[in-house]
């Protein structure tokens, strides 16, 4: 049960992934967390460093959809601009939005990866559905909400357990 919460791969941030590995190990698609996981949770919308990833995804030939708990308004403002399909009150860790997002990314699972800066709702949502799934450093957490603290203090205590 515990290693459901485990990340296949911890990283600082999304710009330390190697891309170029993903692919050779037959990934094409990604899932990922909007919240201090791209951008800090209150910035509205991508950064430089952010738009670059994006192309360099773009070049790789990766799929991409965003997958996000937070409210349409936030998410669609961030994502529309930037034309990217994306999930919105998703409800992580349920499986259903995980299931749209495959959907929307018209791949396999075995292809896709999910990245995500909790353990709680990206990391256990996807190793749920069988995905491949990328744990990065939240980006600003101290600007985090009540609930997503509340799911800080159960990570803690989840690694003390793990002994991580
Ligand atoms: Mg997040």
């Amino acid at each position: 049960m515990l290693k459901l919460f485990v990340p296949k791969m911890k990283v600082d941030s999304i710009y330390e992934i190697d891309l170029a590995a993903l692919l050779d190990q037959g990934f094409r698609g990604i899932i990922t967390d909007l919240d201090n996981t791209l951008v800090g949770a209150r910035e509205p919308e991508a950064t430089p460093q952010l738009l670059e990833w994006l192309k360099v995804l773009d070049k790789h030939g990766f799929r991409v959809v965003i997958v996000s708990n937070n409210r349409q308004p936030r998410v669609e403002r961030f994502a529309k601009p930037l034309g990217m399909p994306f999930v919105y009150k998703a409800k992580k860790p349920l499986r259903t939005s995980f299931k749209k997002a495959l959907q929307l990314l018209d791949l396999p699972p075995e292809q896709v990866v999910v990245i995500g800066d909790q353990m709680m709702t990206d990391v256990f949502g996807g190793n749920r559905m069988g995905l491949f799934t990328i744990l990065v450093q939240p980006i600003a957490p101290q600007d985090e909400g009540f609930g997503t603290r509340i799911n800080r203090t159960l990570e803690r205590v989840l690694l003390t357990f793990m002994n991580q």
